[in-house]
């Protein structure tokens, strides 16, 4: 059962891109597995988290250009009718 499991040190080093989800789904599944039983990750991955998501609010308000929502809204239509069918 402990295959795969990381260190704190190995689950930190991953932490960034745990919160930017650009691990692979693996490595998603080990850190996920860490922050469940470690609370000291636990915590710290909260805080940033937290951090990130405060900052990416911020500079979505400024920035967003309706350009680029006019796109995304394009997109999620078209994602919306290719899952009907
Ligand atoms: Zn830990």
């Amino acid at each position: 059962m402990l295959l795969g499991f990381l260190f704190c040190k190995e689950t930190l080093a991953r932490l960034d891109d745990y919160v930017d989800r650009e691990l692979s789904p693996h490595e998603m599944r080990q850190v996920a597995t860490h922050l469940k039983i470690c609370a000291k990750c636990a915590r710290l991955y909260h805080f940033e988290r937290g951090f990130i998501e405060d900052m990416r609010a911020k500079v979505s308000e400024v920035q967003a250009p309706p350009e680029l929502m006019g796109r995304v809204r394009l997109a999620l239509r078209a994602a919306d009718e290719s899952a009907r069918g």
